[in-house]
């Protein structure tokens, strides 16, 4: 059995047990899967512990072994056209759809304010994070690190790519026996992180069963019903932006099948939905670029770093039906200026937002103050606090493929050609042959 089948299945196994365990309000099997939890987050450490050094390892041959200066700043403006426009896409989407279904048209007062009440503590922590939140002068600063190390300690990315690619750039231009031999050593590097992840996958349709029926079993369903077109607006929009979006820009930009695309990169986005991480399915997501799409290091390792901290395109699509339901629950017209506004915020706030759970709902508060929701951020943010979790899950995964479909474009659009038959051998498969 292919391991994407096993993870599918642990995905499905996790979250029927748990819906059961819920809906039958079976507590001891509630408490149960709850207690599984460490297992999941066990995986999700392991994982997380192979980024540092497989971003270092892997950006450093990347840029080291260009041997073209001009052609990283060409590869650098491409990647970030990319994500620049796919996220306001994204939102349009994610408008369009909320003025088509309207999802926070049927909710009553009652109804609402109960939800509210629910999660108030929730969004209370929510708020205080927001605060803490820096100006947008000291996130472009502190995107140069002071310290390459704290930043790698902190796993804060953006800074550990800049130094990354600085210090990369200069490797390609010392000596050229210098040059190799740093090349080699972080080759190897990479080689054996890429080992590291092929064992700890391994664990994955545990981990993930794990992982999801902990989060299902703990999971209220009864007032969340009252939600459900909400989620259904968010859901309905991913799947657009992920098959009309990416789908065509696929077809087009790089000429191969959508589908057959999707099923290579499918342990990618599985990972992500199980972990909502961006940043801790990274090393996934480089694996299979490298690995099942055929992409160079050269733009994998640029572009799906990046893209792990920057480019969320499923987050800025929530953001926008987010506010429109919040604005609408509470009877707040959202005119063409203020919707435009919302493009503008939420691409903003989508590239604030770490690749961590929840981080979307955070740098949500920023869209909302910037249309004039600020009364409602609290009992706003409460109000949909409650299905953010599997709405997280999701739009994660849409962030995690759109990054991979980005690195393909960008990899299509420098000649390369992944005809998806071209296999480099794996370090392990290499090691047993030699
Ligand atoms: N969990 C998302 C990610 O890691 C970010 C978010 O939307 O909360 O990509």
């Amino acid at each position: 059995m292919q391991l994407y089948t096993k993870i599918l299945l642990g995905l499905i196994l996790g979250g029927l047990s748990g819906f059961v365990a819920n809906l039958l309000g079976i507590v001891w099997l509630q408490n149960l899967f709850i207690a599984l939890e460490p297992i999941g987050t066990a995986f999700i450490r392991l994982i997380t512990m192979i980024v540092v050094p497989l971003v270092v390892a892997s950006l450093m041959v990347g840029t080291a072994s260009l041997g073209d200066l001009a052609k990283l700043g060409r590869i650098g403006g491409k990647t970030v056209a990319f994500y620049m426009c796919t996220p306001a896409v994204a939102v349009t989407v994610g408008l369009l759809v909320s003025n088509v279904i309207t999802p926070g048209a049927g909710i009553d007062e009652t109804t609402r304010d109960a939800l509210s009440a629910q999660f108030e503590g929730e969004a209370e922590g929510a708020l205080i994070l927001a605060e803490d939140a820096p100006s947008v002068i000291d996130t472009f600063l502190s995107i140069i690190p002071r310290n390459p190390i704290q930043a790698a300690a902190e796993l804060d990315l953006l800074p550990l790519i800049f130094f990354t690619i600085i210090f990369g750039a200069a490797v390609s231009v010392v000596a050229p026996n210098r040059r190799d031999a740093v090349i080699t050593f972080f080759d190897g590097v990479n080689d054996a992180c890429m080992v590291v992840i092929d064992w700890v996958m391994k664990l994955a349709p545990y981990a993930v069963f794990a992982l999801i029926a902990s989060v299902v079993a703990q999971f209220g369903v009864d007032l969340l019903r009252s939600l459900i077109v909400y989620g259904f607006a968010v859901v309905l929009g991913l799947s657009i932006h992920l098959l009309f979006t990416y789908g065509l820009a696929f077809r087009f930009l790089v000429g191969l099948s959508f589908w057959e695309f999707l099923r290579r990169i499918s342990n990618a986005p599985l990972i992500a939905f199980s972990t909502s991480s961006s940043s801790a399915t990274l090393p996934v997501t480089m694996e299979v670029a490298e690995e099942e799409v055929g992409i160079s290091k050269s733009v994998s390792s640029f572009v799906l770093p990046l893209g792990a901290t920057i480019n969320m395109d499923g987050t800025a699509l929530y953001q926008a039906v987010a506010v429109m339901f919040i604005a609408q629950i509470y009877g707040i017209e959202m005119g063409i200026v203020e919707q435009l506004v919302i493009v503008l915020t939420a691409t903003l706030a989508s590239v604030g937002a770490a690749g961590v759970p929840a981080a979307g709902i955070i740098t949500l508060i920023i869209v909302l103050n910037a249309v004039g929701l600020g009364p409602y951020v609290q009992a706003g943010i409460a109000l949909i606090l409650g299905v953010d979790r599997p709405l997280d899950m999701l739009r994660t995964s849409v962030n995690v493929t759109g990054d991979l479909t980005a690195a393909s474009v960008v990899a299509r659009s420098e000649g390369e050609t992944f005809t998806f038959e071209s296999r480099r051998p794996r370090p392990v498969d290499s090691a047993v042959d030699g």
